[in-house]
């Protein structure tokens, strides 16, 4: 049976319930009051002529002896209506010694009260009453009574109970799909209080944090976190949204899951409020991002690296450039770049192959990444030309680190394919930045100009361009 079901038979039951007690309690509370209101008067009538009766006794004792026919007069002459009890009058032996008023129909309520003389006890004074009547009003309201409850019973069922019914149905047909829903997410949803601490999980958290919900709920959120600092930063974070409730932001991060592997993971949340609108706690969707991240990375890598020497492309290495040379702009720190060409690198494909020619493309890079700083950037700008980007190098200084790179790779000794290949030379054309230079392309330009005057100069050498007044290219001055 469905707990709709079970509420809606509770419901039903305590209905039920409401209408037998209406069809039980009417009638026999009518009954008890009635009786006991009749039973209290009866008595009370009782005490009133006793009273008399004793007072008369008391004033003209011998006239308790012959009295019968007197005291007959005085019970019709009673100023207390008579219509429907009998007044009785005993002696101290329960002998009827007088009566008047109608004999009650049965069953009947008596009630005694004592008659006293000087002395003691008397006699007994007894006022009697059909019940008949009462019976009779009884059985109406019972009948009234059994009529309310039936009333009760289908007017409650006719309406609000299967309309109770129905909402309570579609409540649990609800939160059936609901948990279905949040059973079958691949997404993992997690319930959080105010305190950080888990409440709730659905079965993609165990299969994310390799955990079974149990080992889960009653840990804090940062629990699950890769590393101490994630942990630090993801608590106090907690307590900035708790103080100030600005709108939620997803939150990224890494896990770690039992076997030690790490994830990364994205947290989109929500406030859970109570019906006053306080928050709660919080409603969080945890995502495995890992295979997004690395796609994106990757993505990231093929859009700005050269996929045969892994440098920077051309792509990258305009972007770069431009901000390095703002940031000379702004610092006043020297930026000089450098244009580098493979010597007569046709020839050596086509004597060796292509597959040569690359291994002396990847070697040349590796070569460039091991010998430049940190902060220089080497770009493959195409084919067998790369470029470099030397932030806060002087011209001397980059022309004397890029003449030991071109020596070393004039010293680059390759073997493919067990043969030993020639030795490889390049040319190169260096340029610094100038004040007035606002064009990345500007700089390049007379980067490769120099360049191109170190092939016209015989290759194997290190030109550098210097400027003439209205930025004229000076033919430079050649390093070989
Ligand atoms: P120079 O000394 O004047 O620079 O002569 P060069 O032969 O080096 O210049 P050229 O521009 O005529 O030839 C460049 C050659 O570089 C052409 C092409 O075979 C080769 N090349 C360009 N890209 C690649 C590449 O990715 N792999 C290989 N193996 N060779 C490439
Ligand atoms: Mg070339
Ligand atoms: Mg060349």
């Amino acid at each position: 049976m469905s707990s709709g079901d079970q509420v809606a038979l509770i419901a039903r039951r305590m209905t039920q319930v409401i209408a037998l007690i209406v069809t039980i309690l009417l009638p026999l509370g009518y009954w008890v009051i009635t009786f006991s209101n009749l039973s209290v008067e009866l008595q009370f009538k009782a005490k009133v002529k006793a009273t008399s009766f004793s007072s008369l006794i008391n004033s003209n004792p011998g006239l308790w002896i012959y009295a019968e026919n007197q005291m007959q007069g005085r019970l019709t002459r009673e100023p207390v209506a008579l219509e429907t009890e009998l007044v009785q009058v005993y002696d101290v032996e329960g002998v009827l010694i007088t009566q008047a008023g109608q004999i009650p129909a049965p069953p009947k309520l008596s009630r005694r009260y004592p008659l006293y003389d000087g002395v003691g006890v008397v006699g007994q004074i007894e006022v009697s009453d059909s019940l008949r009547g009462l019976i009779y009003s009884t059985v109406v309201v019972s009948a009234f009574g059994l009529l309310l409850g039936a009333s009760i019973l289908v007017f409650m069922w006719a309406f609000p109970l299967r309309a109770l019914q129905q909402t309570l149905q579609a409540l649990v047909d609800s939160e059936f799909r609901f948990h279905t829903l949040v059973d079958l997410l691949p997404y993992g949803v997690q319930e959080n209080d105010l305190t950080g601490c888990v409440t709730f999980v659905n079965p993609a958290i165990e299969h994310m944090y390799c955990q079974r919900k149990e080992s889960i709920t009653g840990r804090f959120i940062w629990d699950f976190l890769a590393e101490d600092l994630e942990r630090e930063s993801l608590r106090d974070y907690l307590q900035f949204l708790i103080r100030e409730q600005p709108p939620l932001t997803p939150y990224f991060s890494k896990v770690r899951h039992l076997d030690g592997s790490v994830i990364d993971v994205q947290i989109d949340w929500a406030y859970d409020r109570n019906k006053h609108g306080q928050v709660k706690g919080f409603i969080t969707i945890i995502s495995d991002i890992t295979e997004r991240k690395q796609m994106q990375e990757a993505l990231q890598e093929q859009a700005t690296h050269d996929p045969l020497t892994g440098l920077f492309n051309r792509r990258a290495l305009n972007e770069t450039l431009l901000h390095e040379l703002y940031r000379s702009q702004r610092s006043g720190e020297p930026l000089t770049v450098a244009m580098l060409d493979l010597d007569h690198f046709k020839q050596f494909n086509d004597t060796y192959g292509h597959e040569a020619g690359d291994l002396v493309l990847q070697a040349v890079s590796e070569l460039l990444r091991c010998s430049l700083r940190a902060s220089d950037i080497a770009c493959r700008y195409g084919g067998e030309e790369f470029t470099v980007v030397m932030p806060g190098s002087s011209l001397d200084n980059a022309r004397n680190r890029l003449d030991e790179v071109r020596q070393a790779i004039g010293h680059l000794r390759l073997r493919y394919q067990n043969d030993e290949l020639p030795p490889i030379t390049v040319s190169i054309g260096i340029a610094e930045l100038i004040d007035q230079e606002t064009d990345s392309a500007t700089l390049l330009g007379r980067a490769d100009a120099a360049l191109y005057q170190a092939k016209e100069q015989g290759r194997n050498q290190i030109v550098v361009a210097t400027i003439l007044r209205n930025y004229k290219i000076d033919p430079g001055i050649s390093l070989s």
